[in-house]
């Protein structure tokens, strides 16, 4: 294959957010997807990438571990920070824009101004995690105010994160739309993950036991007996918006998935 001259440009990396309001300006022109992430990024954020490419002429990703999204200290103490290794996955996927924000210049309010959503985020993740949700589309409205993204591209492994996005940008009349992109999964099925990441060679094993329940016919007590028998701690199966949701433990690392379930 013949290279290029584009294929060696450098990504653009914007800090600081003064920089990113004048670089914005100077794409103006332009159709521009965005895809907000923690970073430690693998061929699901990177799938998200690739469908911005196809859709738009500029893609910005971002990467901020938000920590109000962080019911459990210890997760955001343990979340992997992988910034060299990131950069080049975005590089090398020819990402237009990298946004790094940091948590200081994120929430000048000392996130005293929050958005709450009162149904739908309390239950399942939200009854599990309190506050996650609460944290998350508080930061996810300073993003896409910030970027100001013709598209917004979101994970379905993160259904109910994607159903309150959805329904945040339609409440708040914002501009952007939400685009839902597939899960993608591992050889074995496991739905990827920056936590998998901090899972041992036996628990990885053992973690693919967890979606290929969730496929089975097996009712949601009778899948939630099996994971318990193999060791799993399990806060929640249940079947919802035509999915098959689920969240369980390995150890100290937690697991979320769905399938598209009638
Ligand atoms: P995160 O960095 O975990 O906050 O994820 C950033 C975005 O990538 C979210 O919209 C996630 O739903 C999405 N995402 C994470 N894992 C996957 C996956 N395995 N397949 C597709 N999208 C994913």
């Amino acid at each position: 294959m013949l290279l290029k001259p584009e294929d060696f440009l450098p990504m653009n990396i914007v800090t600081e957010l003064n920089e990113w309001v004048s670089m914005r300006k100077k794409i103006m022109n332009q159709s521009i997807g965005f895809i907000p992430t923690m970073g430690n990024l693998h061929a699901g954020h990177i799938s998200l990438c690739e469908r911005s490419k196809r859709d738009n002429d500029i893609t910005v990703v971002s990467i901020f571990v938000n920590p109000t999204q962080f019911n459990n200290q210890n997760d955001l103490k343990h979340y992997p920070r992988t910034l060299p290794e990131d950069i080049e996955k975005l590089t090398h996927a020819k990402v237009d824009y990298l946004f790094v924000p940091n948590a200081e210049d994120m929430y000048q309010d000392n996130y005293e101004i929050k958005v709450t959503e009162t149904e739908l985020s309390h239950e399942l993740e939200g009854e599990h995690r309190p506050g996650h949700f609460n944290g998350m589309l508080t930061v996810v409205l300073k993003l896409l105010n910030l970027i100001q993204a013709h598209k917004a591209y979101f994970g379905e492994k993160d259904y109910q994160q994607l159903l309150l996005v959805k329904k945040m940008v339609l409440s708040l009349f914002l501009p952007t739309e939400i685009m839902a992109c597939e899960t993608i999964r591992n050889e074995k099925g496991l739905a990827l993950s920056s936590r998998n990441s901090r899972l041992n060679d036996e628990q990885l094993e053992m973690a693919a036991h967890f979606p290929a329940l969730l496929h089975s016919h097996l009712t949601d007590e009778e899948i939630i007996t099996q994971l318990k028998n193999l060791g799993f701690k399990v806060d929640y199966i249940v079947k919802k918006w035509q999915r098959r949701l689920g969240a369980v433990y390995l150890g100290d690392v937690r697991l979320i998935d769905n399938i598209h379930y009638i």
